[in-house]
């Protein structure tokens, strides 16, 4: 027997609907790329989602079409969010710190028909937009007077123009919830990037839980500052779990450093924020020297990277702010983990807290966890066996996107199970540590770098045999990579020459801090590198910066 209750599909168009109906003059605040700051409300960003609506049905684009951005946090990238996946196109959001040649490449595989961008990725647009052919419009995020006169982009569009053609009601389509919404690749560490894409489904139920009070405890009376990305697997659902909760949001565009970080915390009165290690770092560093106090954040989330004990000491300590430490992926959407604490830890003493508080923390209802070994056998929760973690979930990656034509899908699912590729412990109360990544990326900034490519681009020059890139702890950008190489026999390359021969092929933050020359790299049964022996016999080394 069915249950006789009403089957509303769960839309991303409804949320800033709701938004812009119950919070209405709810505020949008963003540091623009234009160096002011601008101030909206829900209703207006609801108006100009809708105009976004309908100037991308007047440029003919179809349902499932991808329009992709390239921006950095701010309040018509928001618009995106809910104009491009609320017409029932695909919202494909673009990391620009990747190298030009791998944005051409997500961009092809995508096959984006329309591309959005700030100005201050207008060198970027240059540098690929004739190798994206499936690419028909261009459009600068900026007013009509703003377009440069020598772009070199034929037909490049302004944002503000192309609003400005279009009503501010729109009728937004009925879509099957299941519907795709948007897409994010990560780094490819075996090969290419792929993509996750997200569905309305997906998305409206992660929103919901991200707001859960154990989980971010969003509410309308918070002042959110997203650090962490839009471009970055929907900077962690929180664009949508503000709309869902009315919470105020202020994002801080180009301006990331700790001055303007912390500028915006006070000005604008930011209760919540998120974002990676290095951000908080950052802003850490800048307030120390100076003094300087908060006067109304409440709580951090930190995720991305593990969040050092240190960071959560002077956050909690010296700044009376709590941290909460997160984990997920951008298969996830990106939460699977939140670490808040249980009723029986309150009695705890602050270093058995502490204990607590650096674990990852606990599975947010929706994702399901567990711990195998090379065999895939369940392992127990005793906060001591680690495994290989793998989930499951309403907002967990079922295949990876394809792109048009591809017969063959990428089907990454164990018995139905999603293998994260991080190792892990699970507690008794269901804490999840992690305590290694399987894969051998390595993470600067926030930001991943492939070791495979700089191996790659390593064994390109015709002196080098073998390359081997690991990360090494860095103070500040977390790990910076390193190439271990082996020379051909009789052949000759300097330090100097080898990271001279990474430029123009790989991102300026990829390209390793250096080189260090081996006779052999440690090799495993089945013809692998043996990165964790490689690290061992580096054990000693120190980064050039920080010797
Ligand atoms: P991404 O898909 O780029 O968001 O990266 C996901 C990966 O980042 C995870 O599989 C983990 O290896 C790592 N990660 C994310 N959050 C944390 C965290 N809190 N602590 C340690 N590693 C993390």
């Amino acid at each position: 027997m069915l249950g006789l209750m009403q089957n509303q599909a769960l839309s991303i168009s409804s949320l800033i609907e709701f938004a812009a109906r119950h919070h209405g003059e709810g505020e949008i605040v963003s540091r623009r790329v234009e160096g002011d700051i601008h101030r909206y409300t829900y209703i207006e960003a609801a108006q100009r989602s809708r105009q976004l609506a309908g100037a991308l049905d007047a440029l003919g684009l179809q349902m499932g079409q991808r329009v992709a951005s390239i921006a950095w946090n701010g309040y018509r990238h928001m618009e995106m969010y809910f104009g491009v996946s609320g017409s029932g196109r695909v919202l494909h959001t673009i990391n620009p710190r990747m190298h030009p040649e791998q944005i051409a490449w997500v961009m092809h595989h995508a096959q984006d028909q329309v591309v959005c961008f700030d100005m201050t990725f207008l060198p970027i647009v240059k540098a690929i937009h004739s190798k994206c052919p499936s690419v028909k419009h261009w459009v600068a995020l900026c007013d009509a007077d703003k377009l440069p006169a020598d772009a070199g982009l034929p037909g490049l569009l302004s944002y503000e123009a192309l609003l400005a053609q279009h009503a501010m009601a729109y009728a937004w389509p009925e879509l099957d919830e299941n519907t795709a919404s948007s897409m994010c690749y990560t780094s490819g560490t075996t090969g290419n990037p792929k993509a996750a894409l997200y569905s309305h489904r997906s998305t409206v139920l992660h929103a919901y839980a991200a707001a859960l009070p154990d989980v971010m405890c969003l509410s309308a009376r918070d002042s959110i500052l997203p650090v962490v990305p839009m471009f970055h697997v929907n900077a962690w659902g929180i664009p949508y779990s503000a709309a869902l909760t009315g919470a105020k949001l202020v994002f801080p565009g180009p301006g990331m450093d700790g001055k303007s970080i912390y500028e915006l915390i006070e000005q604008e009165r930011v209760t919540y924020a998120a974002g990676v290690p290095t951000i908080w770092q950052m802003l850490l560093g800048h307030m120390e020297p100076n003094g300087l106090r908060f006067s109304t954040l409440k709580r951090t989330v930190i995720g991305g990277s593990a969040c050092p004990p240190a960071m959560i000491t002077a956050f909690n300590d010296k700044y009376g702010v709590e941290v909460l430490h997160a984990w997920g992926m951008t298969e996830m959407s990106p939460l699977g983990t939140l670490c808040t604490l249980k009723n029986k830890h309150l009695g705890l003493s602050e270093g058995d807290k502490m204990k607590v508080r650096l674990k990852q923390g606990r599975a947010i209802f929706g994702v399901d966890m567990k711990i195998v070994n090379a065999e895939g056998k369940e392992l127990p929760w005793d906060g001591k066996t680690y495994g290989d973690l793998l989930v499951k979930g309403s907002w967990v990656l079922r295949e990876y996107f394809q792109g048009e034509g591809d017969a063959v899908p990428v089907l990454p699912l164990v018995d139905g199970w999603f293998p994260t590729g991080d190792v892990a412990t699970i507690d008794a109360d269901g804490y999840m540590q992690i305590t290694d990544r399987s894969k051998d990326v390595i993470k600067s900034g926030g930001e991943w770098i492939s070791s495979i490519d700089i191996e790659n681009i390593a064994v390109a020059h015709p002196a080098v045999a073998m390359a081997a890139c690991i990360g090494m702890k860095h103070p500040k950008w977390d790990e910076r990579p390193i190439v271990a190489v082996v020379k051909k026999p009789g052949a000759e390359v300097s330090r100097e020459a080898l990271l001279q021969f990474y430029q123009g092929k790989a991102a300026k933050w990829q390209i390793p801090d250096d080189v260090v020359f081996l006779d052999t790299i440690p090799m495993g049964a089945t013809g692998k590198m043996q990165k964790s022996k490689l690290r061992e016999i580096l054990k000693d080394y120190q980064l050039p910066d920080l010797r």
